[in-house]
């Protein structure tokens, strides 16, 4: 019996999670939960599952879910220190990080220096600490499985001896030529040009094929998403610049493929439905029933494969580019594609800003200091703020005009 703890209990990728378990009631124990503020939501998941420990990072939203749980066995605790301690704890061996952004880093590098089996849902973690996070797995002997689709799709198609050496595997050696990671290209692929910039949030979060929290919606939109992917395979598959490629497949059916060289491709199919992947990390290396629908392929009828176009996705473009810059660039263009997201989210910025904002931050980092060892969470955190704050400063000079 796998002992789990999940972090962003209340979110999308949490929701799927809990969703599995309930098919498998005897495989996994929720042991703990932690969620930002969703009071309602986090006790019916106490109610439901009955974990030891349940974390809310606002503190009136903790006393408010112990008021609550009065008289259960959940013992409840507050504070984002708490959601780090519970994801390094000992009563899981299993985490779930499923934390949305830059706040999933400390509890996700928490639990992968603590030794456990990391179900890694928060790429954000990754393209923030990128070396960092794959030495602590490696020196505490953290298991990484990819819950992001593509990813988990990638790792379906790699031979055994390379999913046991994520981070560090030589795919030439496993005789593989390149990685090919796939995307819808989001709600806008077809529209104008001309109209990209009026596009309400509203408009950006209809994804076509998924149904996903608010920012990874729009960072599908804006393709940030694919770029925020690009930099996760990259460590994940320990990948140089030619062994990775960008698909754009409007049906979202193949969830990504590796190219092998002797001509073989292998792709991983299925609905799209996260419950498939959170199933499979759950699992793995075991098959079980996640609750999705076998693909039916006389229904799809066909699949399209097309290039992705620059000035259409100029997010896309900046992710590829930081990726081989360095960790500082990785690490800004997160912060501040996190900062301008919030941004248009909340109508201060149009859909086209996004990508402005993250590369006037790219520029100043980069003209100010980038020689910075980013040896440490410390300093990746330092980093990470002052982007935030040349983004937020961008908004504000953006908003004035
Ligand atoms: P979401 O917005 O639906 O949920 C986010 C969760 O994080 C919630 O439980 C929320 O309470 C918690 N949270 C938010 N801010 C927090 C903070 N400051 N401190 C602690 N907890 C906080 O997000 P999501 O769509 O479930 O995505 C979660 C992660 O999984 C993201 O990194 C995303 O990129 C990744 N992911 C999501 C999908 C998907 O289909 N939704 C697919 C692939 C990868
Ligand atoms: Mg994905």
């Amino acid at each position: 019996m796998h002992k789990l703890c999940l972090l962003g209990a209340t979110g999308s990728i949490g929701t799927s999670t809990l969703a599995v378990l309930r098919e498998q009631p005897d495989r996994f124990q929720l042991t703990a939960v932690t969620a930002h503020r969703n009071v309602e939501q986090m006790r019916t998941i106490c109610e439901e599952f009955q974990p030891e420990v349940a974390v809310m990072v606002d503190e009136q939203a903790a006393r408010d879910l112990a008021e609550v749980l009065k008289g259960r066995a959940t013992q409840v605790l507050s504070g984002a220190q708490a959601v780090a301690d519970i994801a390094a704890a000992s009563n899981s061996d299993t985490v779930m990080a499923a934390i949305v952004g830059g706040a999933g880093l400390v509890p996700t590098f928490a639990a992968v220096t603590a030794g456990k089996r990391v179900l890694l849902a928060n790429k954000e973690a990754l393209v923030m600490s990128g070396q960092l996070f794959i030495d602590a797995a490696a020196s505490s002997g953290a298991q990484i499985l990819p819950v992001d689709s593509e990813h988990n799709a990638i790792f379906q198609c790699l031979p055994a001896e390379v999913q046991q050496q994520l981070g560090h595997c030589d795919l030439s050696a496993a005789g593989i030529h390149k990685i090919l990671l796939t995307g819808s290209g989001g709600p806008f692929r077809e529209l104008p040009l001309a109209e990209l910039a009026a596009q309400t949030p509203a408009a950006a979060c209809a994804h076509p094929n998924w149904d996903m929290g608010q920012k990874i919606s729009v960072d599908s939109a804006t393709m940030m998403n694919k770029g925020l992917e690009y930099i996760e395979a990259r460590w994940l598959f320990n990948c140089n610049e030619a062994q990775l490629d960008v698909v754009l497949h409007p049906q979202s059916v193949i969830h990504s493929m590796v190219s092998y060289k002797d001509g073989s491709v292998l792709a991983q199919m299925g609905q799209p439905d996260m419950r498939t992947p959170i199933a499979h990390c759950l699992s793995f290396p075991e098959r079980i029933e996640s609750g999705v629908a076998p693909l039916d392929f006389l229904s799809i009828g066909q699949l399209n494969f097309a290039a992705a176009d620059s000035a259409r996705y100029p997010c896309l473009e900046l992710a590829m580019q930081a990726c081989w810059q360095g960790q500082w660039a990785t690490t800004t263009l997160n912060a501040a594609n996190e900062v301008a997201v919030a941004a248009y989210l909340a109508g201060q910025i149009k859909f086209t800003g996004i990508a402005s904002v993250c590369r006037a931050a790219l520029e100043q980092i980069q003209q100010g200091n980038n020689a910075v060892a980013l040896n440490s969470i410390a300093a990746i955190l330092s980093l990470d703020e002052q982007a935030r704050a040349i983004a937020r400063e961008r908004i504000k000079q953006v908003e004035a005009c």
